[in-house]
């Protein structure tokens, strides 16, 4: 028998960061999963609670315990009563994870409800067998943490685990601050769960959590809101957060499908900048607003539906935000002033000015959106002759007065022909499988699609067939971001790095169809292998740099505290 080792505080520095949660239908369907986790992630709870007979499973165990005595392994059965799925009598959990100890455990669960409702000494029995990780579960709030606390501090655990359920962005603040003010004193591990609490489950952990949890693999997760162990490792580098990385993060709703985390930590890790960036789910602009300043957050990438919304919570913004009126990046100063950016512009002109000299080109936008206003105003900038058409034709024309474009009416259209087509509409967008134009309508050099989900859109399609040129969207996103970076780093972006991440991360959700079209004309085949490989001396693209650049004074850009003079 392995004698269980005792858990003294400073071991606590020993734990990895990250806890596997592993369930399994069986023992066997437990262990291979364990299996697959062990070597990489050599910190794994074993949920017994989710086997149909967890003692029966333990001699199986003990034997994966014997195998790798480098894992550090949890034990938790925890009872159906209190949120889990045991359906058994407190005593009969007690039983479980004695049983646990004596196999190998060097660590198991128990709930604060079943804690209180054993005899101390029995409680104590455990604790001097095993370390014992003392929890409490609200499934609905974050709220009475502190109450809910005292009543834990009454059990000497060896960590105090409180899981609160975030229904706003800011709950995931109450918990950072909980955390904060208990960890200097006790073991804590602390998190939100549900879908607006995720970011808790990274920011904990620079709040004083010893550890988070992650889902064994996508479709695993033991709790909502859990995300995946490789996520939390390799997404957001969940061992190297502490106390002094800077948060950045995506904000809007929805935002859980963004693929902005995905590419901006890839840039951050690339760059060897100590910063991580989130999804922040946010319902409303007041609940963000308030988190902006307690978590800090140092920068925002804005989207939908607040890139208009913020723009009266700033303090400054630069010319091109206050023209269009919509803003998709944000800094926040050191003493919380917000400073607002557009870096859409240079996401849209960039592709172009990397193919084309734009002054005199005729470019015609579909849609009088967002996105087109940033391509009206940008292309105008640059001297190109733009045109608008959009499914409601007064906006197209207030646009068209506004930026001192042309509107044009849809039925016009084949009649007429352009250098470029720009889609700013949604169309064609993840399961939408519409074209803006018909083919007749396509008189134009270059279709350049904003929408990026899928990286082939049925208009790309079109235009490929029909022997156009062809700009996906995935440029614009990946310019847009770069911008960012640049903006709150004060570093060049690592932009073949940033297009490469997206581009795989596309691919794996939506693998590209068989080719059925005829082969794309070479500078689409150069310009998709531009940002698909991250090549060893790829060229940077060429820096946008606006016509008459006015100077904004942005007080805490990433690097330092000091004044910082960001150019867009
Ligand atoms: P938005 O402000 O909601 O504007 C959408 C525009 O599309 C409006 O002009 C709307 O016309 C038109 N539209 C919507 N549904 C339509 C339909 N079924 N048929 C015809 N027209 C339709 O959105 P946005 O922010 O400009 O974004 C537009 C698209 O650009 C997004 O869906 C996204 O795919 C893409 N985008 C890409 C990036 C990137 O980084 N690649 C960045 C931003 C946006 P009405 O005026 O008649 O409603």
């Amino acid at each position: 028998m392995r004698a269980a080792p005792t858990y003294s505080r400073i071991q606590r520095f020993r734990l990895p960061r990250l806890c596997v949660a592993v369930t399994g239908s069986d023992p066997a369907n437990l262990l291979e999963r364990a299996e697959s986790h062990v070597r990489d992630n050599p910190f794994l709870e074993f949920r017994l609670d989710y086997l149909s007979q967890p003692a029966a499973a333990l001699p199986k165990l003990r034997h994966f315990l014997d195998l790798h005595p480098e894992a550090t392994v949890v034990a938790t059965c925890r009872r159906a009563v209190n949120g889990g799925k045991f359906k058994g009598s407190v005593q009969a959990q007690l039983d479980i994870l004695t049983k646990a100890a004596d196999a190998g455990f060097q660590l198991v669960e128990i709930e604060i409800q079943s804690a209180e409702e054993l005899k101390r000494d029995q409680f104590a029995e455990l604790k001097n067998r095993v370390g014992v990780i003392l929890s409490f579960h609200d499934f609905k709030s974050t709220k009475k943490l502190e109450e809910q606390f005292a009543d834990m501090r009454k059990f000497a655990a060896d960590f105090h685990k409180v899981v609160a359920t975030a229904t706003n962005l800011y709950d995931n603040v109450t918990m950072m601050k909980f955390l904060q003010s208990h960890s200097g004193q006790y073991e804590m591990v602390g998190l939100c769960m549900g879908e607006q609490g995720i970011i808790s489950r990274v920011l904990g952990v620079r709040a004083g959590s010893i550890f988070t949890f992650g889902a064994a693999a996508a479709g695993e997760e033991t709790a909502p809101g859990q995300i995946t162990v490789s996520e939390l490792r390799d997404t957001y580098r969940i061992e190297s957060v502490e106390a002094s990385t800077q948060v950045y993060g995506v904000a809007g709703d929805p935002v859980s499908h963004s693929l902005s985390p995905v590419m901006m930590n890839a840039a951050f890790r690339r760059e060897t900048v100590n910063a991580v960036y989130l999804a922040l789910h946010a319902k409303n602009l007041k609940d963000l607003l308030a988190c902006v300043n307690d978590i800090p957050i140092r920068g925002m990438s804005i989207t939908m539906p607040y890139k208009e919304e913020i723009v009266k919570a700033l303090s400054n913004s630069d010319p091109l935000t206050r023209q269009i009126g919509a803003c998709n990046t944000v800094v926040r100063s050191a003493d919380g002033k917000l400073y607002g950016f557009n870096t859409d512009v240079a996401g849209i002109v960039s592709p172009l000015e990397q193919r084309m000299h734009l002054a005199g080109k005729r470019i015609l936008i579909i849609g009088a959106g967002g996105a087109a206003r940033a391509a009206a105003f940008g292309l105008k900038a640059r001297e190109a002759e733009v045109f608008i058409v959009n499914r409601t034709p007064e906006k197209a024309q207030a646009l068209a007065r506004q930026a001192k474009a042309k509107s044009v009416k849809r039925a016009d259209l084949a009649k007429l022909s352009f250098d470029v087509i720009i889609n700013a509409t949604p169309l064609g967008m993840n399961g939408n499988k519409q074209s803006p134009l018909e083919e007749k309508e396509l008189n134009t050099n270059y279709v350049f699609d904003l929408v990026y989900t899928p990286a082939e859109t049925k208009l790309i399609k079109m235009a490929k067939a029909k022997g156009l040129h062809v700009i996906p969207g995935l440029e614009m996103f990946v310019q847009q971001g770069a911008r960012q970076f640049e903006i709150w780093t004060g570093k060049p972006a690592p932009v073949a790095e940033m297009g490469y991440v997206v581009s795989k991360t596309l691919e794996r959700l939506q693998p590209p169809e068989p080719a059925q079209h005829e082969e794309p004309p070479a500078s689409e085949k150069a310009a998709a292998e531009k940002v698909a490989k991250p090549a060893k001396k790829a060229p940077e693209p060429k820096k946008v740099v606006a016509r008459k650049p006015k100077r904004l004074v942005v007080k805490a850009a990433a690097k330092s505290s000091a004044k910082k003079t960001v150019r867009r």
